[in-house]
């Protein structure tokens, strides 16, 4: 269709048309919809690669729309981005995803650190309230700043002045992680990471399919391999996601990695099927 006619005919098609009414009605849908409580939270176990054990989860927003059920965050976070709903909606996954680490930590004792992932919007690394945002949720929820990681992806990073990384770095100093998402995607210089208040490193799930083969890629494992010695000269944690095979996972631990998330795993499910991965996964 496309080289049938340009941007004139796309106009005229009836489904490009019916995308963009969608795109539009769901924008405008967005407000009211935080304000219904339209929103939920999946979670996905993060596995340690040396042990197997359940380490924490990242926190995956979902929205159950009236009329089109349950749309990925790919389908609406672009247009909150957009709109600047992102951050009201950001906040609540945020204050949401804490309280329920909080009441995992309560029920599971503390004798085992569970952490919370939490991905983070540009637009929330710019507003002015994300530090004090962050303080008084965890507060709120009896969490402490180390069980929590927030995630921001390197294009977000690119050239980043100070004013953009301020925020980031108090969040550091408190004892908030910060996570590099999709590593590898951007074209970040290596060198710029030591500028960078990150502590773990999550390699792009692009890195995870050049495993899928036994033995992998040997130019996807020496990469690999670069990344991680780099990551961890510079004191990183490297998380690897999009692990789907056996394969994949042994692979990316004898490379080094340290944590994974991956549907070999499990998919990203509701907050009690995680508490009952963990509490397998503690009893062996
Ligand atoms: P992401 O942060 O890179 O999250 C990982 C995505 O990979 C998730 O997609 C997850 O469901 C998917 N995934 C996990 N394991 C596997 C696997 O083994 N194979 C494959 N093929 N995929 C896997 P999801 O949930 O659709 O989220 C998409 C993106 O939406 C996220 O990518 C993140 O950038 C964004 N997102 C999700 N929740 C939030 C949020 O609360 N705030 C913001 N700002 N962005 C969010
Ligand atoms: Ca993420
Ligand atoms: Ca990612
Ligand atoms: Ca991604």
């Amino acid at each position: 269709a496309k080289s049938a006619g340009g941007n004139r005919f796309e106009l005229a098609d009836p489904e490009a048309d019916a995308r963009a009414i969608t795109r539009h009605g769901l924008t405008t849908a967005l407000p009211a919809a935080l304000d219904r409580g339209e929103f939920f939270i999946e979670y996905q176990p993060l596995v340690h690669l040396g042990d197997g054990s359940v380490r924490g989860a990242e926190a995956l927003v979902r929205w159950l729309h009236p009329q089109h059920g349950v749309l990925g965050p790919d389908r609406f976070i672009p247009l909150a981005e957009h709109t600047g709903l992102i951050v009201p909606l950001g906040r609540w996954v945020l204050e949401e995803s804490v309280r329920q680490a909080g009441e995992w930590r309560e029920r599971g004792g503390d004798s085992d650190p569970f952490r919370i992932n939490v991905n983070l919007s540009p637009c929330q690394l710019t507003h002015p309230g994300l530090v004090q945002d962050t303080v008084d949720i965890l507060e709120r929820a009896g969490v402490a700043p180390e069980a929590l990681c927030l995630e921001v992806t390197e294009s977000a990073l690119i050239g980043a002045d100070d004013d953009l990384l301020k925020p980031l770095r108090r969040l550091a100093e408190m004892g908030v992680d910060i996570a590099l998402d999709d590593f590898g995607t951007g074209y970040s210089n290596l060198a710029n990471l030591r500028r960078l208040p990150v502590s773990v490193l999550k390699l792009d799930r692009s890195f995870t399919q050049g495993m899928q083969q036994f033995p992998a890629d040997p130019v996807d494992l020496k990469i690999v391999e670069g990344i991680v010695s780099l990551a961890h000269s510079l004191n990183l944690a490297v998380t690897v996601e999009g692990v789907e095979t056996g394969a994949q996972a042994e692979q990316l631990r004898i490379l080094g990695c340290d944590t994974a998330q991956g549907w070999y795993y499990a998919r990203p499910g509701p907050p009690d099927r995680l508490h009952q991965l963990a509490l397998v996964d503690a009893t062996g």
